[in-house]
């Protein structure tokens, strides 16, 4: 294996975890087979009607040696809130453990080697069982395939520029933005590819009721520092409650700083000093520009801010395990002696 040449992209790796449950009936433990295509019904729910869900953590070699991963029982929660809001069976948290460990233990030779990358973990669950009607699908499947990508900033943190939408909203009070349903990331595509034709990384969205507010970039978390305190939107439902988000929170707190969630207005944040995104794939990634309208506000150009840098290096030192796990947030993934043939 080329570490060096790994990219954020898919490639198939040895085994997959399959599980599947019968609607009113209870998930029973799902086995490790070869990874390979499914055969699914055109009539399924997942295809028909967006019966879905997806997670998204990654599983890394440590500075010991060992493979980590990083609070994967909040992937847990989270993935049985968002089976719940679809109403899909929620596969149990232990489950759902065992599941990840065995996907990533089965699959230890993918592991790239400290700082090369991540062994990147998608647990799925769909409604594949076939549905005419807009219902609840009559059987669901639990898949968790891993994949190796390489480093999320390949020659450095480069900020990246933002473009916030005026005419496109991410989700709407009391809709499925606050879970990872699958059905909400496709129409964020067509305004991510028109900002980037625009020579900008992302689109910011605001909040679709009063078009002020900051929700999220693409499919990251947001956060910005003024005057050394940091201020990131509250959770209204309407944002995906971030892993790396809700880290950062404690992190910061534990660090001395003030950290406000609340609805941060755009106007706001184009006086900021700092703004970062954050999500599982980057850790934090560095804003350079901001522009809503014709007013662009730029934040850094190559220097990242203080308040970036220090919370990207200790979060991803304890990920890393080059820092004390005070939190206890890292879970070392037992790896079979020999791994599958
Ligand atoms: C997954 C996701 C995030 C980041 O969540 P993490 O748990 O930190 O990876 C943020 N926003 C959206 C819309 C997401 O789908």
């Amino acid at each position: 294996m080329d570490w060096d040449s790994l990219t954020f992209s898919f490639t198939p790796t040895d085994m997959m975890y399959v599980a599947t449950c019968k609607l009113g009936e209870d998930w029973q433990p799902g086995e490790l087979q070869p990874f390979a295509e499914i055969s699914i019904s055109p009539a399924a729910g997942v295809l028909n009607y967006g019966q879905g869900i997806f997670e998204g953590m990654k599983a890394q070699r440590s500075v010991n040696g060992g493979i980590v991963l990083f609070r994967p029982e909040r992937n847990a929660e989270r993935f049985a809130k968002g089976a719940e809001r679809l109403g899909m069976p929620p596969v149990p948290a232990s489950m759902f453990l065992d599941a990840i460990e065995a996907a990533v233990g089965s699959n230890a030779r993918w592991v790239p080697p400290t700082g090369k990358g991540a062994l990147y973990v998608r647990p799925v669950l769909w409604g594949t069982g076939e549905i005419l009607g807009v219902a609840p699908a009559p059987e669901y499947t639990f898949i968790v395939y891993v994949c190796p990508v390489g480093p999320y900033f390949k020659g450095g943190m480069h900020p990246i520029s933002l473009k916030v939408s005026d005419e496109f909203h991410r989700a709407t009070p009391g809709g499925s933005g606050g879970v990872k349903a699958i059905g909400n990331y496709a129409p964020g595509m067509m305004p991510s590819k028109g900002a980037k034709t625009e020579g900008f990384a992302e689109i910011i969205y605001l909040d679709s009721t009063e078009h002020r507010y900051i929700e999220e970039v693409g499919a990251a978390n947001f956060f910005c520092v003024k005057d050394g305190v940091i201020h990131t939107p509250m959770l209204t439902g309407t944002i995906l409650p971030g892993i790396t988000r809700a880290s950062i929170i404690d992190l910061a707190r534990e660090r001395g700083y003030e950290v406000i969630e609340r609805k941060v207005p755009i106007k706001e944040v184009l006086e900021a000093d700092e703004a970062f995104c954050a999500g599982t794939a980057a850790v934090i990634s560095p804003i350079g520009t901001i522009c809503h309208g014709d007013v662009c506000t730029i934040y850094c150009n190559n220097e990242l801010g203080p308040v970036t840098k220090e919370l990207y290096d200790a979060l991803t030192d304890i990920q890393l395990q080059a820092a004390p796990d005070e939190f206890g947030w890292v879970r070392a993934v037992p790896v079979p002696e020999i791994s599958a043939e």
